[in-house]
């Protein structure tokens, strides 16, 4: 009963994104899909707002913006490992930085948000959002920026064994 009220509150939005954007018609399928109230439960506040709202956190304020242990960054809604402490640098923009991550676990997906079209970095088992790439990373690796929330993230130390 709810459902069929949700999807017909929700029809007018797909409609009109139709002419702008086919894909989103398809609406891709993940290993790991919860509904939105069982994210909201189990994710801490800022947590399900990066992830599943497409929120960013306020720059300089992430608890992995200047943390450099080594170890894995795994996503914080489904613990898929997303990037590897080698590859994370200090891009000075407030946010934890990495030149790249494990490509395949990662989404690239394309937003508009901004009226341009952004690189968007979402985690390839539940789609949640990350941050977004850019092209003004470290030259001589490969000039990528990956700017993702701490929020998105938990990191899972290396152990000596
Ligand atoms: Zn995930």
């Amino acid at each position: 009963m709810k459902k069929t009220l949700l999807t017909l509150l929700l029809l007018p939005f797909v409609v009109s994104c139709q002419t702008t954007n086919k894909e989103t018609l398809e609406k891709k399928k993940y290993a790991v899909e919860k509904t939105e109230a069982t994210w909201k439960k189990e994710l801490p506040e800022m947590a399900y707002f990066v992830l599943r709202q497409a929120g960013t956190e306020s720059p300089f304020t992430g608890e992995y913006d200047k943390f450099y242990e080594a170890g894995v960054y795994a996503c914080a809604a489904c613990k898929t490992k997303l990037y590897y402490s080698k590859d994370k640098y200090d891009s000075k923009s407030g946010w934890p930085s990495f030149d790249q991550g494990v490509t395949e676990n990662l989404e690239f997906d394309v937003d508009y948000k901004l009226g341009y079209a952004r690189t968007e970095l979402k985690c390839n088992t539940c789609g949640g959002h990350l941050g977004h790439m850019f092209n003004d990373g470290p030259r001589k690796t490969t000039g990528k920026r990956h700017c993702i929330n701490s929020a998105a993230l938990t990191f899972i130390p290396d152990t000596d064994e």
